[in-house]
C-alpha cells in the first residue's frame, strides 16, 4: 500500500485514479490514510460504516474516504389514506435537530386518531430546460411555434434513450433571442433528473436541427433543479401532492394542546401572511425538516429540499373542528437510482414499502410521495399546535439542548 501512497505523493497517480487499480474498499481506504497523513487529522469513525463502497464509489461519490452517520428516528404511527399509500407508516427520519421527531410523532398522532391523512397526487412530471439562442425575437417565436405543433417528433426522440420515462409535453417561455423549452417526462419510480437530462439531450438534438436554433445549455435554469423558483410552484414539477385531514376540536385541544380558532389564526398570520409579507415562495411552518429527514433517510437528493419547501399550508374551520392541508406542487423523489440502493437508505425506504421499482412501475414513488406529503401534514399540525399553545421554545429547552 506504502507503495501506491509514494505514488500520489510524487504525482504520478491521481488520488481520484486509485479505483482504476485497487478494489473500491481498498481505494477507499487508502484515500483515507493519504489524507490523514497530510493533514494530521484522524478519520477513524468516518472510516467505520456498514454500507458496502462497491457501488457507493463507483456510483454516488467520487473520490470517496468514508461515511458520516446521521441519527434516525421513527415518527409514527402514522395512517395514511392515499390512492397508492393506504395503511400505518412509521417514518424514519434522519436529523441532528432535537424536538424534530418528537414534534412530527405528536402530528403523526393527531392524524391517526383523526382518522388518517387522506392524500392525492395532484401531477406527476420531472422537468428539464435547455435553453437555446436564435437569430431574433421573429426566429425565437418561430422556433416555439415548431416545438408546439412537434410533440410527436420530439418525444419519438426523448423515449428512445429510457425504457421507463415517457416525454409528456413541452413548454417554450421567449425571452429577448433565447427560447426555452421546458421539457416533462413520467420517470415512473426514479425521481428522474439523469434521465430527463439524457432524453432532453436528444430532444434538444431535434429541435436544433429543424429549427436552426443553436443549443446553449442543457439546462437553462428554468427547469428549476434545486432552486426555489416560481415557475415550479405555479407550474409544478416531479411529483405534485396533497395531503389533508379534519381534525374534531376535541383532538385539537387533547394532542395539540390548543382550540381551533387559535390554530387557525396562526396558520393565517404565520404561514399565509408572514410568508407573503416576508416575499416566500413557501407557505408553511417547517416543510423542509420533514422533506430533509425523510430525503436524508431514504436516499433522495437532498437538494431538493429547496424544491420540497415550495408548501402552500391551510386551515379552514369546518363544523366542530378545523381541515388542514398542505400541497406540495414540487417533491422530486424517486426509489430507483440516486442514493436509493445504499443499503441503510433502501432499508428506510424498505420500512416504507416502497425499496426498488413498483408494480406497475411508478407506484412506489407515487406511493412514497404520499407518505412524505402526509408526514409534512403531521410536522406542520404540531408546530402549528406549539405556537399557538405558546410551547415552542418550551419543547426545544427540553429536548434540543
Ligand atoms: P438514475 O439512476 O440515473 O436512473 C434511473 C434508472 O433506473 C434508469 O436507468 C432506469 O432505466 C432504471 N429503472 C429501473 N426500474 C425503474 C423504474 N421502475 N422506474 C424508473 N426507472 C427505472 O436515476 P435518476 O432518477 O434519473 O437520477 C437521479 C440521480 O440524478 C441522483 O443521483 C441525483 O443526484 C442526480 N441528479 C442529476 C442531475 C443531472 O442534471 N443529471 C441533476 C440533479 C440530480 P431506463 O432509463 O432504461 O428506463
Amino acid at each position: 500500500m506504502d507503495e501506491y501512497l509514494e505514488r500520489i505523493k510524487a504525482g504520478s497517480l491521481k488520488l481520484y485514479a486509485l479505483e482504476q487499480e485497487l478494489p473500491p474498499a481498498e481505494a477507499v481506504a487508502l484515500r483515507r490514510r493519504y489524507i490523514e497523513d497530510e493533514t494530521g487529522v484522524s478519520l477513524a469513525k468516518v472510516g467505520s460504516f456498514s454500507i458496502s463502497v462497491d457501488r457507493a464509489a463507483r456510483k454516488n461519490c467520487e473520490n470517496m474516504v468514508g461515511t458520516v452517520q446521521v441519527p434516525v428516528g421513527v415518527a409514527g404511527p402514522l395512517l395514511v389514506r392515499g390512492e397508492y399509500a393506504s395503511g400505518s407508516f412509521y417514518l424514519p427520519l434522519a436529523t441532528t435537530e432535537g424536538a424534530l421527531v418528537a414534534s412530527v410523532n405528536r402530528g403523526c398522532s393527531a392524524i391517526t386518531r383523526a382518522g388518517g391523512a387522506e392524500v392525492r397526487i395532484l401531477r406527476d412530471g420531472m422537468t428539464r430546460a435547455p435553453v437555446f439562442s436564435t437569430r431574433s425575437v421573429a426566429h425565437a417565436r418561430e422556433v416555439a411555434d415548431w416545438v408546439a405543433v412537434h410533440h410527436g417528433e420530439i418525444a419519438r426522440a426523448a423515449d428512445e434513450t429510457t425504457s421507463h420515462g415517457k416525454f409528456l409535453g413541452a413548454a417554450c417561455t421567449v425571452v429577448g433571442t433565447s427560447v426555452f423549452v421546458r421539457m416533462e417526462f413520467d420517470t415512473k419510480d426514479a425521481m428522474g433528473m439523469n434521465m430527463a437530462t439524457i432524453a432532453s439531450e436528444k430532444a434538444a438534438g431535434v429541435i436544433s436541427a429543424a429549427t436552426g436554433a443553436r443549443l446553449v445549455a442543457l439546462s437553462g435554469n428554468l427547469c428549476s433543479d434545486k432552486k426555489p423558483a416560481a415557475v415550479n410552484l405555479v407550474r409544478g414539477r416531479g411529483r405534485g401532492v396533497a395531503a389533508g385531514v379534519f381534525l374534531p376540536d376535541g383532538l385539537v385541544s387533547s394532542v395539540l394542546k390548543t382550540d381551533t380558532p387559535s390554530l387557525v389564526e396562526v396558520n393565517t398570520r404565520k404561514n399565509l401572511v408572514g410568508s407573503a409579507a416576508a416575499g416566500s415562495l413557501g407557505f408553511n411552518a417547517q416543510a423542509a425538516n420533514i422533506i430533509a429527514a425523510l430525503f436524508i433517510a431514504c436516499g433522495q437528493d437532498p437538494a431538493h429540499v429547496a424544491e420540497g419547501s415550495l408548501a402552500v399550508t391551510t386551515a379552514e374551520p369546518a363544523g366542530g373542528g378545523v381541515y388542514v392541508a398542505v400541497t406540495l406542487p414540487d417533491l422530486p423523489l424517486g426509489t430507483v437510482g440516486g442514493g436509493t440502493g445504499i443499503e441503510t437508505q433502501a432499508e428506510c425506504l424498505s420500512l416504507l414499502g416502497v425499496a426498488g421499482g413498483g408494480d406497475p412501475p411508478g407506484t412506489h414513488a407515487r406511493k412514497f410521495a404520499e407518505i412524505v406529503a402526509a408526514g409534512v401534514l403531521a410536522g406542520e399540525l404540531s408546530l402549528l399546535g406549539a405556537l399557538a399553545a405558546q410551547h415552542l421554545a418550551r419543547a426545544h429547552k427540553a429536548l434540543g439542548r
